[in-house]
């Protein structure tokens, strides 16, 4: 099998399996334990933050680990829109937000908030002048992906974020990097123009249930968990100590191999692009600025499934929608604000990349793919 699904999760570094088998044999006491084994976990706690916010160029106290960046978006935005024990305000996000922070959003509007949701254009970004339109004096947060875990479509995170802190000083901005860290060049957080800021472990080559939230000194959230203060009083529970050496590990390998992962995945996928083009049936999603790792086409006339599974046949792994959506036969969300007909936004397939691939890869998956177009031909809604 061949496993083309790296936007959804991928397979941990064995120097990420390795730390965290000896952290859970040999170092498995609770950080807030005043002996010995609780001051060492503790110790390496403390360590695994300092080297995370390094790799970050944040401070230390700035960071909470979370059980994944479900999490970490949930906290970001539910945190901030209740700190101040009112349920009202205005919030702006984008139609295309990972469905942690869209659902949450929802959430936000039945407790009383007011939500705009901000469309993305044809060519899957939302572009500054939307957000500029859309940002009022009243607006407590704004919230966006730096890139869109469905078509790769990178979006203006940086730009927005001056923007917003240049006009609206009291506007929070969060971001939702999970899909852009070690892909594309980091995000300068020190900078200060982005207050909160989500990533995940197990996109990373990392382990499945960490995260971690940037949080920028001077913000204020209300805690989703409450119980024994864990993480500087922001997020209640016993630490997951192995996770977040695991996250650690994972975060500082991404940093290091992200300029050349880039390029190896730019040319691995603008391989793949230029071959999807001349496969006659199949449309590629063109988007105005592609992540490197993620290139997503759609086969209008045949559901993504159908696809995904005459793939499968030939060993190659892909994905419909995102995996986190693909459960629902629905229409994806993503594609409908970018103005794609419900038809066509029923058969989107998302190939995505990891720094295992080879040029081979390309080659073989290609040949699945005209395969696939070959044999469910016949298939073809017209
Ligand atoms: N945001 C984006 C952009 C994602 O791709 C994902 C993972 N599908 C998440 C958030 C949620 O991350 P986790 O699986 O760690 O909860």
């Amino acid at each position: 099998m061949k496993y083309f699904d790296y936007a959804a999760t991928t397979p941990p570094y064995p120097e990420v399996v390795r730390a965290m088998g000896e952290m859970m044999q040999q170092h498995y006491g609770n950080p807030s334990s005043l002996h010995r084994y609780g001051e060492e976990a503790d110790r390496l706690l403390r360590r695994a933050r300092e080297v995370s916010a390094a790799v970050l160029g944040v401070h230390s106290d700035e960071l909470i680990w979370t059980s994944g960046a479900t999490e970490s978006n949930n906290l970001a935005l539910k945190g901030a829109a209740m700190r101040r024990g009112r349920l009202k305000g205005h919030i702006v996000t984008t139609a295309i937000e990972h469905a942690s922070v869209y659902e949450a959003c929802r959430q936000l509007e039945q407790l009383g908030f007011e939500v705009s949701y901000m469309d993305a254009e044809p060519n899957g970004i939302v572009p500054l002048e939307q957000i500029q339109a859309a940002v009022r004096e009243d607006t407590i947060l704004f919230s966006m992906m730096h890139v869109n875990n469905e078509t790769g479509a990178v979006q203006p995170v940086l730009e927005v974020a001056r923007w917003i802190k240049r006009h609206h000083p009291r506007t929070l901005v969060h971001v939702d990097g999970v899909q852009g860290f070690g892909r594309l060049a980091p995000l300068p957080l020190a900078e200060g123009s982005i207050d909160l800021y989500s990533l995940s472990a197990h996109k990373l080559r990392g382990p499945r249930g960490v995260g971690l939230l940037y949080v920028k000194q001077g913000t204020e959230l209300l805690p989703l968990l409450a119980g024994g203060g864990q993480e500087s009083g922001y997020r209640s529970g016993t630490e997951h100590v192995a996770g977040i050496a695991g996250m650690t590990k994972a975060l500082r390998m991404s940093a290091e191999k992200q300029v050349a992962q880039e390029q190896q995945l730019r040319l691995l996928s603008n391989q793949l692009r230029e071959q999807i083009r001349t496969i006659s049936g199949l449309k590629l999603t063109e988007v105005g600025e592609a992540a490197p790792h993620i290139v997503h086409f759609t086969y209008p006339g045949m559901k993504a499934e159908v696809v995904l599974h005459s793939l499968e046949q030939q060993g190659m792994l892909v994905s419909t929608q995102s995996a986190c959506a693909s459960r629902r036969a629905k229409p994806s969300r993503v594609l409908r604000s970018m103005g794609m007909e419900a038809e066509a936004a029923m058969s989107g397939i998302r190939i995505s990349l990891g720094d295992e691939h080879t040029a081979d890869d390309i080659i073989q998956l290609v040949a699945a793919l005209r395969q696939t177009v070959q044999a469910l031909r016949p298939l073809e809604r017209r």
